[in-house]
């Protein structure tokens, strides 16, 4: 047997460091058995899924330097490996199914399934689907189906028993059926959820392991029964714990910055970002850390991954970046720079920038030191002279950071939406508004422009410039956050903040 291995993204946002990981610990596993890796773009969710993010997730995993064996830019014999180009499979198969009796269209409305819920949890129940439509006789189904009325495919589940499950970094698991919900398969609109994608295609893709993180722990019963149902060999479960904060909290956006692409604008190397991720899957003393990712595949052990959850520590990256950085021989540390320095961005984009405000040549390195620099050093009296009072400035950076986050393309165009949405929201002059956003963006009230520095430094550079300084200002309660959301949501907005 070949062993061979995946890693899925969905395209839904900025690649993030836990995809990362788990393509590493995907790529070292089937490197050590000789066998395959592969990336599958799991993009079911037509709504959410974006080219942009696609394009995103590739670019930065090949930075890192990772490198698959199939996947849909570099094709291969079980292609396409885009789960929106299989939709004619799922389809098939969700019907095949539904004739065995191992799957039912399921008729009812959300108004229905909302009163379901409520009810349920208001007996102390987990909320759950009641089998309402599994039993209905063909002739109500046909009467449904002739009135047009949508439906969706659930599978169907034992009502009895329980389901054994083996992982192999956790052992025999064991959950009753009745505790397992009858999932759906295809939606209303006749496309698979992930569940029915994932399966038909770890399938047909002859994927021996399936290497993810735990969040998908609650769903491996119901891909068993998948499997089951359509008599496939299950592959073998190793389900990998969160990355997490150093306080043991899950890594998140929220609190640190998560996405690759801050990594490199930060100017980590990629080889410090494989050998921190690598670390957690070698078992190794104090003192010998640094390692190549060749080092890393010659000492990876699966077994080692211990399950408290591996910490994401920043302080640790630092200090082994600098390993790395120092360590490099000369050319290779100018070329290393060159190349970090391009990502920056195009010099005549920065020159441009900067000769709308410049007096003297020798005012370039003031005016685009910003761009090249990791986060500032804000001056607190500065802020204070702004116009704002302190409760209108922290209200503008969170409802900014809030908007950051719901914009599909990040242009200049799209900033300037951002920002001018938000200083309408917070009942501000956008001009007292914007200094605000230059100190944090900038580190000065007088700089170059606003709305192309921010589309050139990225989306994450500036939500994080935007959240030192709200922590600057003492940061926002969850009190005082669940409050400006639930006033905001009641407000009417001047206009959708999306692309
Ligand atoms: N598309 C899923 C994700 O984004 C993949 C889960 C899996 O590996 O089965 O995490």
């Amino acid at each position: 047997m070949t062993v061979r291995t995946r890693v899925a993204p969905s395209p839904t946002g900025d690649p993030h460091i836990g995809t990362a990981y788990i393509a590493l610990v995907n790529l070292l596993f089937a490197r050590a058995h000789g066998g395959q890796f592969l990336l599958r773009i799991e993009d079911t969710d037509r709504a959410r899924s974006t080219a942009a993010s696609e394009r995103m997730i590739l670019k930065a995993l090949h930075w890192l330097g990772l490198q698959w064996d199939e996947g849909p830019d570099v094709g291969g014999p079980h292609g396409p490996y885009r789960q929106s180009e299989r939709s004619a499979l799922y389809s098939e198969h969700a019907e095949r199914l539904i004739q065995e009796g191992k799957a039912f269209r399921c008729y009812c409305t959300t108004e229905r399934l909302d009163a379901l819920r409520a009810e349920q949890r208001a007996a102390g129940m987990k909320p759950k689907y009641d089998g309402f439509c599994q039993h209905l006789t063909p002739e109500e189904r046909a009467e449904k189906d002739a009135e047009g009325i949508p439906s969706v495919v659930r599978m169907a589940i034992p009502e009895e028993g329980v389901c054994r499950m083996h992982d192999r970094l956790r052992g025999d698991i064991e959950v009753a059926w009745k505790e397992v919900d009858m999932q759906i398969l295809v939606k209303s609109d006749g496309l698979p959820t992930y569940h029915l994608a994932n399966v038909v295609d770890d399938h047909f893709m002859e994927i021996t392991h399936v290497i993810r993180g735990e969040e998908w722990i609650p769903s491996l019963p119901k891909h068993l029964l998948l499997y089951e149902y359509f008599g496939w060999q299950a592959p073998e479960f190793v389900h990998l714990p969160l990355l997490r904060n150093p306080d043991r909290s899950k890594l998140s956006k929220r609190k640190n910055p998560t996405s690759i692409l801050w990594y490199e604008r930060m100017g980590y190397l990629p080889e410090t970002l494989i050998n921190l991720l690598g670390l957690f899957t070698v078992s190794v003393g104090e003192g010998d850390e640094k390692f190549t990712m060749e080092e890393i595949a010659e000492r990876f052990d699966l077994s080692a991954i211990s399950l408290g959850g591996p910490v994401f520590d920043l302080q640790k990256l630092d200090w082994l970046n600098g390993r790395w950085l120092r360590d490099l021989p000369a050319p290779e540390f100018q070329s290393k720079v060159a190349a970090w320095a391009s990502g920056v961005g195009p010099a005549d984009r920065l020159l441009g920038l900067a000769q709308t405000r410049i007096e003297r040549l020798s005012d370039l390195g003031g005016l685009l030191a910003f761009f090249f620099q990791g986060r500032l050093d804000i001056d607190l009296a500065a802020l204070e002279a702004s116009k704002l009072e302190p409760e209108s400035a922290k209200k503008a950076l969170q409802f900014a950071l809030w908007d950051i986050d719901a914009v599909d393309e990040w242009t200049k165009e799209a900033v300037e939406r951002v920002l001018r949405a938000t200083a309408e929201d917070v009942g501000v002059k956008f001009r007292d508004c914007v200094r605000l956003f230059y100190l944090a963006i900038a580190g000065s009230a007088q700089s170059v422009p606003l709305f192309d520095s921010m589309e050139m430094l990225g989306r994450d550079i500036c939500r994080e410039r935007l959240r030192h300084v709200l922590e600057l200002y003492g940061g926002v309660s969850k009190k005082q956050g669940e409050a400006w959301r639930k006033e905001r949501a009641a407000a009417p907005r001047p206009e959708a903040v999306t692309d």
